[in-house]
């Protein structure tokens, strides 16, 4: 990068927030999918304005920006794969009010997720939006992919909390979106078309955050299974008694060993499937409800329902589920996660075809996810440097998402596209799809410098 551009940056952030070594450089150039690209100058704005003046310079002179939350995005998102700005938002991360009568948060975008649920918990309210990563992950990064967790069964995605945003278009102007009302249907709905668009049609500045009232009681229980379809029939037949836990998590037999391996939890290894329930609610209504799921897992076969008397029990029910992506990690040098999601009556249907696939494929295929709402982390463990096992694992993806789409359902559920699916959104948005989608990203950044290369190859 010019001299000239790094000392006008410098001029509107101050010396301390722009980084060019190497060992920074080296910093912001990676997230999950531990794939690498340089950034060639690395800026930690403050504010909108600051962001405004930066990407104005980009535009004028067609650098690539590359907005950045905490780098967890398991598709490239912020990975810089075109160089340029890596543009950080962590510095930007203050509760800026809590409006407790209308139930709304307004939060700058490096706020980390955990941190605003702790915030407004205190005050008897919820923000449900819970990836596994929230602990580390920010909001404006939700936001920009549109995440999801495991609540999202029983409370939808973060899509459905936010009201309105501010956003840094590509030529530097400040659109607002939204509104602070529960209600509103004033011309298209701009938030959502900013909300899973990875960071390729603007930063966002600020969000406005719609809230809920903390629910009084939570009921967990974990199932076990000696048979796999067993348990993902327990799924659908759970959603059929008309009861909609807060959570229904599964998890395969390798994930169970590969995390009892790792936390020495005593998960029961010998099981084929694990599923982890909880429902929230009032007192009354949650026990009520956990019992009868415990009898509806006996009746379809699980061998054991453990039903969390406090919260410790239940802190480490969780325990386990939250230690698979970390435990995962040390099956195999390289772990390709895809999170297709299919209808959930379709759970079953899924499961037989990604067993059918790392058979035919001779792949260890690990499955584990969000079964409630059908949306399953396919984890093919590989490594990297055996080519001719990547060439197999690459081509088991494209069955997997063919399987998906045949079977009603969607290549990502809440990871989005960044590089490492974008090869496949056509199958899903169809030649139409793909036309309009181009053209809403040459109305919104016509230079291409918002974040190239993502989601649109
Ligand atoms: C252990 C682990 C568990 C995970 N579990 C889940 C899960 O359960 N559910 C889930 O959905 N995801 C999960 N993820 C993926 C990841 O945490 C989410 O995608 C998260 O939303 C990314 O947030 P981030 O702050 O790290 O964003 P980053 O990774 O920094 O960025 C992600 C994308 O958002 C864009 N972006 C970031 N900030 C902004 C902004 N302010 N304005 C515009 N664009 C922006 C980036 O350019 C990039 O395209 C997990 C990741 C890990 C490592």
């Amino acid at each position: 990068m010019k001299k000239e551009t790094i000392k006008k940056l410098t001029d509107i952030v101050g010396k301390e927030a722009v980084l060019t070594s190497d060992e920074d450089r080296i910093c912001y150039s990676y997230d999950a999918t531990r794939k690498i690209a340089l950034p060639d100058v690395i800026v930690k704005p403050k504010n909108a304005n600051e962001i405004s003046s930066i990407v104005k310079i980009a535009n004028q002179e067609k650098i690539p920006v590359v907005p950045r939350g905490a780098g967890s995005g398991f598709v490239g998102g912020s990975i810089p794969i075109m160089g340029g700005i890596a543009l950080i938002l962590t510095d930007m991360n203050r509760l800026i009010e809590l409006d407790e009568e209308n139930m709304v948060a307004v939060v700058e975008p490096g706020m980390v997720t955990y941190n605003l649920q702790q915030e407004v918990e205190k005050r008897g309210l919820f923000y449900p939006p819970d990836p596994a990563s929230l602990k580390f992950c920010t909001i404006g990064g939700n936001a920009a992919t549109c995440a999801g967790g495991p609540r999202a069964v029983k409370y939808g995605v973060t899509k459905d909390y936010i009201l309105g945003l501010d956003v840094v278009l590509p030529d530097g102007e400040i659109l607002n979106t939204g509104v602070r009302t529960t209600k509103s249907v004033v011309g298209y709905d701009l938030t959502k078309l900013i909300v899973g668009s990875e960071g390729t049609l603007g930063v966002i500045t600020r969000l406005t955050l719609k809230l809920i009232p903390l629910p009084e009681s939570i009921k967990t229980a974990l199932a076990v299974f000696l048979k796999i379809d067993d348990a993902s029939t327990t799924v659908s037949k759970i959603i059929a008694n008309r009861i909609l836990p807060s959570s229904l998590e599964f998890m395969d037999q390798s994930a169970v060993r590969c995390v009892e391996n790792y936390i020495h939890a005593g998960l029961p290894v010998d099981a084929e499937a694990l599923l982890l329930i909880e429902v929230d609610g009032d007192e009354i209504s949650t026990k009520r409800q956990i019992e009868k799921i415990g009898d509806i897992c006996s009746k379809t076969g699980a061998r054991e329902v453990r039903i969390a008397k406090d919260e410790a029990e239940r802190e480490s029910l969780w325990k386990a589920r939250r230690a698979i992506s970390p435990a995962l990690g040390h099956l195999s040098p390289t772990k390709i996660n895809e999170d297709i999601t299919v209808p959930r009556n379709k759970v079953p249907n899924i499961i037989r075809r990604l067993r059918d696939i790392a058979e035919k494929y001779r792949l260890n295929i690990v499955n584990f996810g969000h079964a409630g709402d059908g949306n399953i982390h396919v984890n093919i463990m590989t490594d990297s440097k055996n080519e001719e096992e990547m060439k197999r694992a690459d081509e088991a993806v494209g069955e997997i998402f063919k399987a998906t789409l045949e079977l009603g359902g969607t290549i990502s559920g809440e990871h989005g596209i960044g590089i490492t699916k974008s090869k496949y959104i056509v199958d899903e948005l169809g030649a139409k799809g793909m036309e309009v989608t181009r053209k809403i990203k040459k109305v919104f950044d016509p230079n291409n410098i918002m974040n190239p290369g993502k989601i649109l190859s």
